[in-house]
């Protein structure tokens, strides 16, 4: 594909939000895939049980496959784990299993429980550009493995009503991860979902969160479309499920944008206000 600033570094982005169904996952494998096909090399780690990154990206993940639960509790090298997508070039992904769910309990009596993922994505030896963690809608030890091992927080926020709700407790934890266990870690994107411009609500809520973050927010919003939630179901990105639709052109550029600003314009750390 045609291509788009490479990192200096591989820039490792956590994708976060406590509430289910905002657009996390859909925005990992969106985002990762749009990044790929303009010649990034990505790496999407899926962190939740329920594995749906790993079906959207048609990656085989039934209950024997190697995955990031042998990673985390066995210490196995992330590279035995890792798969390639098979319609991307240069993106690959790193499965969740159903016993990722126990996972959450085992790691609590292990040693160094908070940091297992970060020395899992040092120790791999791949060059990549961009690491990508979809976490589950909590925030015990597997996102906070993931705000250890990441520098940036992408966080999506649907445009409904109570959008910012619950956002506090997370950005707490941001905060607390980055004053005890990382200190590079900030808030770096605020992607809107499922945005339907159309309602007067979407516009209110998208203007309260712009003037809340600013500029942490990306220019572009995803809309709400019927191609992005059909696309999973064929194992497949809107990406290369339906290149030419609304919801691929937005995440496409919603990922111009993430590759163009770079990490340097966002180290100043994040100070948050009165969220949720
Ligand atoms: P999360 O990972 O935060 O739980 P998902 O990415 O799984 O959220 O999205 C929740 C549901 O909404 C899924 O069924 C997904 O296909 C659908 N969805 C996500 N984004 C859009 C969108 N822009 N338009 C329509 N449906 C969407
Ligand atoms: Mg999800």
């Amino acid at each position: 594909g045609e291509g788009l600033p490479r990192p200096e570094q591989t820039r490792i982005m956590v994708v976060a939000n406590q509430k289910g169904g905002v657009g996390k996952t859909t925005t990992t494998v969106n985002i990762a895939a749009s990044l790929a096909l303009h010649g990034a090399r990505v790496l999407v780690i899926d962190l939740d049980p329920q594995g749906n990154a790993s079906t959207a990206l048609g990656i085989d993940h039934h209950a024997d496959v190697p995955s990031i639960y042998d990673v985390l509790v066995d210490s196995r090298p992330l590279s035995e784990v890792v798969q390639p997508v098979l319609d991307v070039e240069g993106l690959f992904c790193a499965p969740a299993t159903i016993d990722l769910a126990g996972a959450e309990i085992e790691l609590v009596s292990m040693v160094a429980r908070e940091s297992r993922l970060q020395r899992a994505i040092q120790a791999y030896e791949q060059p990549l550009d961009y690491v990508l963690i979809d976490c589950p809608p909590s925030l015990g030890l597997l996102s906070v493995n993931a705000l250890v091992a990441g520098a940036e927080v992408l966080i999506p926020i649907q445009c409904e009503y109570y959008a910012l709700e619950g956002l506090g407790q997370l950005l707490k934890n941001v905060d607390l991860v980055r004053g005890h266990l990382n200190p590079t870690l900030h808030v770096s994107t605020i992607l809107l979902t499922m945005y339907d411009g159309r309602t007067r609500l979407a516009s209110q809520v998208a203007e309260e969160v712009r003037s809340h973050f600013g500029q942490e927010v990306l220019r572009t919003s995803i809309p709400r479309s019927v191609r992005i939630s059909e696309a999973p179901s064929y194992g497949q990105t809107v990406i290369t499920y339906d290149p030419g639709s609304s919801g691929a052109l937005s995440y496409i550029e919603a990922a111009r944008e993430i590759a163009f600003r770079g990490v340097a314009v966002h180290y100043e750390p994040y100070q948050h206000g009165r969220v949720g």
